[in-house]
């Protein structure tokens, strides 16, 4: 027998979910779809305790996870009121009234030797020494079809070509993430996910080997499985509570620690983008849905209260109220281990990025692509499972990274908040990113990073952080040439965008509600 199969585990044939928000009903849906015959799972759910409510900004790769499940991009819209995304807009984070987008989509095209950054960098000196006009360059924004779409507020999907501007779009939702955990629920209950309503209430642990053998709800009922996903979200039931994964705490890099949550009424049509706009203590979101628009403020509780919080929110949001503002608290950090003996933490329950880049249901998604590629369906494989708690842990530490850098570059000095995030220690993976960038404009791609070398030029540069030097073998390339290439990339990103359409009325064609 294999020594690393633990034999209790030979067989997996029941699966047992715990929790029913956007992370159990994407793991069920899943799990649902790849089922081989013989395997049973059941979700376990509380309306009593109910989801985190909030949610509503994803990023392009949701479009692969509804790919996978076989679900139409414009059926998902219409049922969850959502809208299109193409990137965020970051407001008041160099200064009052400064503002920079961060694009889903690529700048400009690469060429075999350079990446695309590097040209325009070039050409940028060049207009700075006299050997090009002075506006040859333009903004690096110029050449990125996600940024001038959304500032005319207009949307269109990838489409065309690899040589075609249109397919260098990128996009991703806004939506109302209950409604979308609703989609799937039906999705999966057609596939045969038996859903329990209950409340857990007890953990039954194997006495040798520590495994979970079942749960057992407030009404006596036990639920026995031979796998257990932990979908439970802050309470962290499974992994947390019952199994005692410690918690890696980010709070020194990341001391945002609250928020509140507020729907208003829609001003005006609907923006194909998020806004992040920094405030005294933390930033605000605004996110487009088709029928209101979500709001909240993420908020460090050392450097203010709830108090005065609600002020902050109330000034800033537009619209009138749909309700009270809802209060949530969270920490940035992670379970040590994401997969400990039989159960696996997916979502909440497994950890938490503060919603700056909207990378949470993300985070669930990459975690079940994980499961499903590493189903132990045979048995629990040591081997495995140490894999896939290293391979989320650097998902985390990137996406962590990423995120800090967005604080610590900001230019605001203007509150005790602004004084802490800009002169705190930072990653030394962070660091190392930043001295690259600054010495010759390097952004080193990484293969398993969700951020790609785009969206590091776009925020490093939005923050303003502008390298001393670009790669000079770039030089290679001739003048004339460069500047004729440039031009017409310039052209072509400019021509394009202005023959999109409306956000509004490609909504109004495609899925509208
Ligand atoms: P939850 O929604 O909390 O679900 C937990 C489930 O477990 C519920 O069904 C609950 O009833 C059940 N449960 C708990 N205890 C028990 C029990 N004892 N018995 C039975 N059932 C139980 N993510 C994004 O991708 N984009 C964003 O823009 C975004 N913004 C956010 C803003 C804020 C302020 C916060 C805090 C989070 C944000 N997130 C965002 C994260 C997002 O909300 C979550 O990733 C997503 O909702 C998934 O949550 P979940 O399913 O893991 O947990």
């Amino acid at each position: 027998m294999n020594p690393n199969v633990q034999p209790d585990t030979a067989h997996v044939k029941r699966v047992v979910i715990v929790g029913g928000g956007t992370s159990g009903w994407m793991c069920a849906a899943a799990i649902a779809r790849m089922a081989p015959a013989g395997l049973s799972v059941t979700l376990v759910e509380s309306e009593e305790i109910g989801v985190i409510g909030v949610g509503e900004a994803s990023i392009p790769t949701l479009i692969k996870f509804n790919d996978f499940l076989g679900l139409n991009e414009n059926d998902v819209l219409r049922y969850c009121r959502g809208t299109f995304k193409l990137g965020i807009e970051f407001v008041d984070w160099l200064g009052a009234g400064e503002r920079y987008f961060h694009p889903f989509g690529l700048f400009g095209r690469d060429t075999p030797e350079f990446a695309f950054h590097q040209l325009w960098l070039r050409l940028k000196a060049m207009s700075a020494n006299g050997t090009a006009p002075p506006d040859a360059a333009g903004g690096i924004h110029d050449y990125n079809l996600c940024s001038a779409a959304a500032a005319q507020g207009r949307f269109s999907p990838p489409n065309g070509g690899s040589d075609t501007i249109l397919s260098t779009m990128r996009h991703a939702y806004h939506f109302d993430a209950s409604l979308y955990g609703q989609l799937l629920r039906g999705y999966a209950e057609q596939r045969n996910v038996s859903r329990v309503e209950g409340k857990v209430v007890d953990v039954m642990r194997d006495p040798e080997l520590g495994m979970i053998r079942s749960v057992s709800l407030g009404d006596g009922r036990v639920l026995a499985g031979d796998l257990f996903i932990d979908c439970s979200g802050f309470r962290s039931l499974l992994i947390g509570d019952a199994l005692g994964s410690d918690f890696v705490d980010w709070s020194h890099y990341l001391p945002c620690d609250r928020a509140l949550a507020l729907p208003t009424e829609r001003t005006g049509l609907p923006t194909p983008f998020t806004r992040a706009t920094a405030d005294r203590a933390g930033w605000r979101w605004r996110i487009p849905l088709q029928q209101r628009n979500g709001n909240g403020y993420v908020f460090a509780s050392d450097f203010i209260d709830w108090d005065e919080a609600h002020r902050q929110l109330l000034d800033g949001a537009e619209g009138a109220s749909l309700a009270e503002p809802m209060p949530l608290r969270f920490r940035t950090g992670h379970r040590r281990a994401f997969w400990e003996k039989n159960c696996i933490a997916i979502g909440l329950a497994g950890g938490f990025i503060e919603p700056l880049e909207s990378t949470s249901i993300h985070l669930a998604q990459v975690g079940i692509q994980r499961l499903i590629n590493l189903w132990p369906g045979c048995g629990i494989n040591a081997a495995e499972v140490t894999h896939y708690n290293r391979a989320m842990c650097a998902d985390y530490e990137r996406i962590r990274d990423f995120i800090v850098l967005h604080y610590h570059a900001a230019q605001r000095k203007d509150s005790e908040f602004w004084r802490y995030v800009s002169n705190m220690a930072i990653p030394d993976t962070l660091a190392g990113r930043l001295d690259m960038f600054r010495a010759h404009g390097r952004i080193i791609p990484d293969p398993e990073d969700l951020f790609s070398e785009h969206s590091w030029l776009a925020v490093m540069l939005g923050q303003g952080i502008h390298p001393r030097n670009y790669d000079t073998l770039v030089d290679r390339i001739p003048a004339d040439t460069l500047i004729h290439h440039m031009r017409l990339l310039k052209n072509a990103v400019a021509k394009t965008a202005s023959t999109l359409l409306i956000h509004q009325e490609y909504i109004d064609r495609h899925c509208a509600v």
